[in-house]
């Protein structure tokens, strides 16, 4: 193909690895996204249909907006279903792992994993990985994993169209992690690479269609609500953040993946640069992080928020209540000023 980042070391040692295993374990990471299903699923697709006996682990549930996909019901949830997680990653001969940096991204599937010796593979396009691998194909510039992912089948298979469930699920991954083509890490390659998947066939105006606009009622007033009643707006530091209690989630029958995107609007007030969104879950407090330009999202993350992820997307977790969370990231915000727009 034209433009390709993926090494020819990369690609045949992981063909090796592949062709040594029979038993392969895919994994994503938990609160799974678009580009954590769709680049797992393409995977999974590939390998069973080469005749591997693969497995698509994922921690825990799945957004309702992404249960159209392709083989979404060969999904294996720990969550749902542990004994039958446990035994699948306990008799794995490969791990290949996708979209995540850092094994505690793995939920309560991590002791599973890292009791497996097996061989790993990880492909991402998170900075940093800290995660054990044996082999990675990691490049933080990627859009998205699933573009990495399509140069991995695209080397593996020969091909540069693939086959129309592989294509709708990395196009779903592309789609979702780009913001729709909206956010500036989409690049050349991230569009020819599209090219090859509508080449696919696939049916691109409906996967948009099922991706935006097929969520609950409830969830669009949690979004109005949050907006409306829940943002506080910190101009001196270029920031604002919304927060929501578990109460009032359960009133709006909050479900998996119901918040995902609300982070994205107040970043979208003229001044602001850096915004949060803070879920309380049971015994901590979930952290989204979205920055513009040069204000690093993931280093207040990582330094604060026992997380990390990308310079303008990042997130991490506060094991104290949303109250004293949102006092704490007050506090710490004015030692970041140094990165605000001047
Ligand atoms: P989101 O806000 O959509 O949950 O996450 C945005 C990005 O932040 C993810 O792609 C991931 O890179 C990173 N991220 C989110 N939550 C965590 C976390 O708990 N730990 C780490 N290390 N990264 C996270
Ligand atoms: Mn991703």
């Amino acid at each position: 193909m034209e433009t390709r980042y993926i090494s020819k070391e990369f690609v045949e040692s992981a063909r090796k690895m592949i062709s040594d295993a029979n038993n392969i374990a895919i994994v994503a990471h938990k609160n799974p996204d678009g580009d954590a299903i769709g680049s797992g699923l393409a995977l999974y697709i590939y390998l069973t249909s080469i005749g591997k006996n693969a497995t698509f682990i994922l921690p825990d549930l799945m957004p309702n907006n992404l249960k159209w996909l392709p083989n979404v019901d060969k999904i294996v949830t720990y969550k749902t279903t542990q004994a039958e997680a446990d035994a699948i990653i306990a008799a794995a001969e490969l791990v290949i792992m996708a979209d995540f940096n850092n094994s505690n991204r793995l939920g309560d599937s991590q002791k599973s994993f890292d009791a497996n010796p097996a061989p790993r593979i990880l492909i991402d396009h998170h900075p940093f990985p800290e995660v054990r691998f044996d082999i990675a194909y990691s490049r933080p510039e990627a859009s998205s994993t699933a573009e990495m992912m399509y140069e991995l089948i695209s080397e593996l298979s020969g091909a540069n169209v693939p086959n129309p469930d592989i294509a709708t699920c990395l196009f779903t991954g592309i789609l979702t992690d780009t913001g729709c083509f909206n956010y500036s890490s989409s690049n050349p390659i991230t569009f020819t690479i599209t090219a090859h998947l509508l080449e696919a066939g696939i049916n691109k105006d409906q996967i948009i269609d099922n991706v935006m606009n097929h969520f609950s009622e409830t969830r669009l007033r949690l979004l109005g609500f949050g907006l409306f009643k829940k943002m506080k707006v910190l101009p001196e530091f270029q920031t604002a953040y919304i927060w929501l209690t578990k109460k009032e989630l359960e009133n709006f029958n909050n479900q998996q993946g119901d918040t995902e995107g609300l982070v994205n609007y107040p970043l979208t007030i003229d001044g602001i640069n850096f915004s949060a969104l803070f879920t309380e879950k049971d015994g901590l407090t979930k952290c989204s992080f979205r920055s513009r330009g040069s204000f690093p999202a993931n280093k207040v993350a990582a330094e604060r928020f026992s997380g990390g992820g990308h310079l303008n997307a990042a997130g991490g977790e506060f094991h104290k209540t949303i109250g004293k969370t949102i006092y704490y990231f007050e506090k710490v915000l004015p030692e970041y000023a140094q990165y605000l727009e001047k």
